[in-house]
């Protein structure tokens, strides 16, 4: 089943509407013999109804409502210099659709240029009142629409980046996480490849907060993820997984080379201090994606190794093949606390 994004949807219902509200014209100026309107109206619904399809089918979101948005101003700039100026009250619905789906600008520009070709053929056969009155309230209309859209875009964006950082240390959020994990499983039903990921695990962190203080442990998880960020690839992400574990994913390599990179980072932590003088360890458990498997699978795999690096005296890295079945065992009986 395609997951469809609110973009997606709005387009197609906002087409399927159009399709719906604009055919029974088609028959009632069929019925006043108005031909040339007719042909017109049944035009437009033809292409609403083809982008309807277009984006139902190959879902390039973009392209569709760059031309169909296009095709509407041009619809409604031919109606007005074939019928007139009554017509145009249709403009300033459409304009404000327009903002709704393309970037401000992109319908800044669409919107412009409609207004400029109305002016051009109303110029001639309207008073200037009617023109004044005319031009005005379709450039206030794009002008407000451009305003408020341009707004909604920045707040939103803002918003969907709020939604995905953590907080205190800026690295991605288990909303984020699982996005991404989400991409990479899709990623890899289409086109199986290596990937592997790390869960890091600070050692005796609560220790540190009891020496030194919840702030001082707050600094460290802040500059141990600008550390990490530092030294992984810009291509591996790094979220915060739970309180003091982190994920860092995708790395697109096997277990032996993911086990390197997890090394390199557990001895650059292990060198480094934070929160000017505390030392600090890491505990890394490392695996790879299975084909078909869950994400909660793949990640249970590294936290049974992360629990086999902290069973043999943390400080160090494990890979889910070194994890054996008594160590399996003996995690289950502590977890049940049996
Ligand atoms: P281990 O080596 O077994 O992982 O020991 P640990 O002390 O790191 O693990 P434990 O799970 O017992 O404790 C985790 C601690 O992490 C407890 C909690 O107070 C601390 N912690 C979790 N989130 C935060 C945070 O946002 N800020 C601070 N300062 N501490 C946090
Ligand atoms: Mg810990
Ligand atoms: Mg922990």
């Amino acid at each position: 089943m395609i997951k469809r994004s609110t973009t997606e949807k709005m387009l197609l219902i906002l087409s399927a509407f159009a399709v719906i509200t604009i055919s029974p014209f088609v028959y009632l100026r069929w019925l006043d013999g108005d031909m040339v309107m007719a042909s017109i109206d049944a035009s437009l619904v033809i292409v609403t109804a083809a982008f309807f399809l277009f984006v139902y089918r190959t879902r390039k979101v973009d392209t569709a409502k760059a031309w169909l948005s296009s095709f509407f101003a041009v619809a409604i700039v031919t109606i007005v210099a074939i019928r007139g100026e009554s017509h145009l009250f249709w403009l300033y619905p459409c304009m404000i659709a327009f903002y709704y789906i393309l970037p401000a600008r992109a319908a800044g520009i669409i919107c412009f240029i409609a207004i400029l070709l109305i002016a051009i053929i109303l110029f001639p056969v309207s008073s200037v009142l009617e023109f004044l009155t005319i031009t005005f309230t379709l450039f206030l209309t794009a002008l407000f629409s451009y305003v408020i859209f341009n707004n909604y875009n920045k707040t939103n964006e803002k918003l969907a980046l709020l939604a995905s950082i953590d907080p205190l240390t800026s690295s991605g959020n288990r909303r984020a996480l699982d996005k991404k994990l989400e991409k990479i499983l899709a990623d890899q039903k289409r086109e199986a490849s290596k990937v592997s990921l790390l869960l890091l695990d600070l050692d005796h962190f609560k220790k540190i907060n009891d020496n030194y203080g919840h702030a001082n442990g707050d600094i460290v998880l802040v500059e141990l993820v600008s550390l990490i960020q530092k030294h992984t690839r810009s291509l591996d992400d790094l979220y915060r997984y739970g309180g003091e574990e982190f994920i860092i994913l995708p790395l697109k390599v096997d277990l032996s080379e993911a086990k390197q990179i997890a090394e390199k980072l557990r001895i650059i932590i292990e060198k480094s201090t934070f929160a000017e003088d505390i030392s600090l360890t890491v505990s890394i458990g490392v695996s790879q994606y299975h084909a078909g498997e869950t994400a909660e699978a793949w990640i249970s795999r590294a936290d049974a190794a992360l629990y086999v690096a902290k069973d043999s005296g943390r400080n160090r890295v494990v890979t889910e093949t070194e994890v054996t079945k008594e160590a399996i065992e003996a995690k289950s009986v502590e977890e049940n606390g049996s």
